[in-house]
């Protein structure tokens, strides 16, 4: 099964990438990671990926779409999710085109719908218990909200983490993916209209109900 995901910083995308991964044995492919990996394997797209982000510049598609689809390739037949990639509907025509090229059949694209306010407010009111990381605290979510100013869980104390406090840098973030005409929306949106076309499925989800609830969802609409 391939997938395709897409969803705001703060709608809990990652997490359910781990649990398809979890329960379909497919893997989970984040973009960051596609270029860790081919610059770490000192491949020719890596070398040339890391001049570009040597010298601080975007690296152009005519690398990261064949960087990415090599990674795509190695998974064939086992399955792989794609996340953090495309950014752009240059980006998703380039990709569609490339995994039509290879003979890749794109099962599902799958989209987490969530307000931008509330994304914002779920990335900043994440709280971490100073005794398990697996403790979930969030003063914006009411099945997670901490017990006063402790851990629901435990009574632990509870911390912030700084990049979940540096609001411009989430507000930069997502100002690029719900940009609906040149940024990551537009590059979903590219897949919904192939989708009403019956070249995919596209799966949307309220980003909105908890971690449990879409993902009940996401496995129903899988089947
Ligand atoms: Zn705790």
């Amino acid at each position: 099964m391939n997938i395709l995901i897409f969803g705001p910083n703060g709608s809990g995308k990652g997490t359910q990438g781990a649990l398809l991964m979890e329960k379909y044995g497919i893997r989970h492919i984040e973009s960051g990671a596609v270029f860790r990996q081919h610059i770490s394997g000192g491949t020719e797209l890596g070398r040339k990926a890391k001049g570009y982000i040597d010298r601080g510049e975007l690296v152009p598609d005519d690398i990261t779409i064949p960087m990415v689809l090599d990674i795509l390739k190695a998974q064939a037949g086992k399955g792989w999710l794609l996340d953090g990639f495309p950014r752009n509907m240059e980006q998703a025509r380039k990709l569609h085109e490339a995994l039509t090229q290879a003979g890749m059949k794109l099962d599902y694209v799958v989209e987490i719908l969530l307000p931008r306010k509330t994304a914002r407010e779920r990335i900043m009111g994440r709280r971490l218990c100073v005794n398990n990381n697996n403790h979930p605290n969030n003063i914006f979510i009411d099945a997670i909200k901490p017990n006063g100013e402790v851990c629901r869980v435990c009574g632990g104390a509870l911390k912030t983490r700084p990049d979940d406090q540096d609001e411009a840098a989430i507000n930069k973030r997502h100002d690029i993916y719900y940009d609906e005409k040149n940024g990551t929306l537009a590059a979903a949106y590219y897949f919904k209209d192939l989708a009403a076309r019956g070249e995919t499925a596209y799966i949307e989800l309220d980003g909105s109900r908890t971690i449990g609830e879409i993902r009940a969802d996401l496995l129903a609409k899988l089947n």
